[in-house]
């Protein structure tokens, strides 16, 4: 066992179907901060992913039937297992993610909540009597669970993602199979091994890793799946899409953004400083909400380049486990490259490096945290997802053009603002096309609030009340001969 963990039986290597941990482990997971091997998890295919599907659905009338209260109290006790194990499942995390282990912390702890608040949102899910056409009728209105979802997840939040989907559906009534990225199956599968425990009834949660898109194929076309919730790449989502019109599911996207974050001249700056220190390096910038624009007013341009400077050169470079790491390696070679690419282009296009541009010395997938100013509209990152530690700064001069230049994207998940004036809070706030803002905040995720974006970031919301919705389909029933 290479991690230190108190409770070793979490580290699983089987996939969950059906109450029981199967298939032969035999496809590596590695860590991405020194290569080394972790542990195998199965190569599962289309003929296992049917097994998994068809489980769910056995198990789907019983679960559904379940008053809210017991599917309350077995979430809450998977809640409390997730809190008990978290320094464990956060090793785990660390090892096949490489995000520091506070980080990792923190977002088992983030994970954990979304299982805490739809345990007492299960109770809630309420139904409505609505006024009638006819005296001698009544409109029923009821919110029944979906049916079987299927959850496929990204590397980048390899608990949260997972959580978010399926608590509210485990919530609602709905049973699961989920499908962890590649990169990070063991941090679901720790997360299955805590279901388990938590007493979900067999075939309730099911965790299958593999082929993705062979198991993709069957959890886009089987006609038992009712909902398909997808967080990652643009392009994949739309396929995903497309390959749900077949049976007409329901779909849950969360995909690409590439988030403004415009500072005013009244803001101000150490706290738009902080803000874009957590919403940029955050996970090493590889999250979906992470800026991927910075937009400075004129008159504090060179001010607000400075003071990031300066905070960017506080940061610790190094594997996650290391004391006081605040970054960690990226999540492979492609994604070095796509950093890598922005930079040339930009520099090409008269951008300035004012620190970092390069790999890192520790070598692998590490990279320097760097920051390109007089960045302008004709470069790539203006356009394109950098997904990694690049902050390009590009001028502006005024509300009305700055706000143009930051809806000019094809996105619209998050962006952020810093300013004083109340006025053009609510101003700005209106007139970006975005799912979500952050104003005077460089953090935004909160299980407490509807995360999800518009346009081609996608077109759902998880967390909150709204985070349910997904899930649950309306009956209407109309009683008659009153
Ligand atoms: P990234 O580029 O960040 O890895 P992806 O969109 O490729 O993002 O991956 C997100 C999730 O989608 C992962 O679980 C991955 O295995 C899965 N995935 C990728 N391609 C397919 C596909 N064709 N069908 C189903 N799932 C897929």
């Amino acid at each position: 066992n290479p991690l230190p963990l108190a409770d070793v039986v979490l580290l699983r290597n089987q996939c969950l179907v059906d109450g029981h941990f199967i298939g032969t482990p035999s496809d590596p997971v590695k860590n991405p901060a020194d290569g080394a091997f972790i542990a195998n998890v199965p190569r599962f295919g289309a003929e296992e992913a049917t097994a998994s599907v068809e489980a769910a659905k056995r198990a789907f009338c019983a679960w559904a039937a379940c008053t809210a209260k017991e599917r309350s109290q077995i979430l809450r006790r998977w809640f409390d297992l997730m809190t008990e194990h978290h320094h464990d499942l956060a090793s785990i995390l660390t090892a096949e993610q490489g995000k520091p282990l506070d980080e990792a912390l923190g977002e088992i702890d983030y994970a954990a909540a979304y299982v805490e608040f739809y345990a007492e949102e299960a109770k809630r899910v309420a139904g409505e009597i609505l006024p009638s056409h006819r005296s001698d009728a009544r409109i029923l209105v009821m919110r029944q669970p979906a049916g079987v979802v299927a959850a496929i997840t990204p590397w980048n939040f390899p608990a949260a993602m997972i959580t978010r989907k399926i608590a509210p559906a485990l919530a609602a009534g709905c049973t699961v199979v989920v499908k962890p990225a590649p990169e990070t199956p063991l941090t679901a599968l720790a997360l299955a091994e805590l279901a388990q425990r938590a007493g979900f009834p067999a075939g309730v949660v099911n965790v299958v890793t593999g082929d993705a898109v062979a198991i993709g194929s069957v959890l886009t076309s089987h006609p038992a799946i009712r909902v398909v919730s997808f967080t990652g790449s643009t392009d994949v989502g739309k396929l995903l899409m497309r390959q749900c019109a077949g049976t007409v599911k329901k779909v849950a996207l969360e995909l690409g953004g590439n988030a403004p974050f415009i500072v005013f001249a009244d803001a101000d700056l150490d706290a738009a400083v902080a803000g874009a220190m957590v919403s940029k390096f955050r996970n090493m910038g590889q999250t979906c909400v992470c800026t991927n624009r910075f937009y400075a007013h004129a008159d504090i341009y060179h001010a607000f380049v400075e003071k990031l400077a300066e905070a960017v050169g506080g940061l610790k470079i190094g594997a996650g486990i290391g004391e006081g790491v605040t970054q960690g390696p990226l999540i492979n070679e492609t994604a070095v490259q796509k950093v890598e690419r922005h930079i040339a282009d930009a520099i090409g296009k008269g951008g300035r490096i004012v620190m970092g541009g390069r790999r890192h010395t520790l070598g692998r997938t590490f990279f320097e945290p760097t920051i390109v100013a007089d960045a302008n509209d004709r470069m790539n990152l203006a356009h394109e997802e950098t997904f990694g530690p690049l902050a390009p700064i590009f001028r502006f001069d005024s509300e009305e053009e700055v706000i143009a230049r930051a809806n000019d994207s094809a996105f619209g998940l998050a962006a952020y603002f810093f300013t004083r004036d109340a006025a053009r809070i609510f101003r700005v706030a209106e007139r970006l096309e975005y799912g979500m803002v952050g104003i005077n905040s460089g953090a935004i995720s909160t299980e407490l609030a509807p995360f999800g974006g518009i346009k081609e970031s996608g077109n759902s919301r998880e967390g909150s009340h709204h985070g349910i919705d997904e899930y649950v389909e309306k009956k209407y029933a109309l009683v008659g001969g009153l």
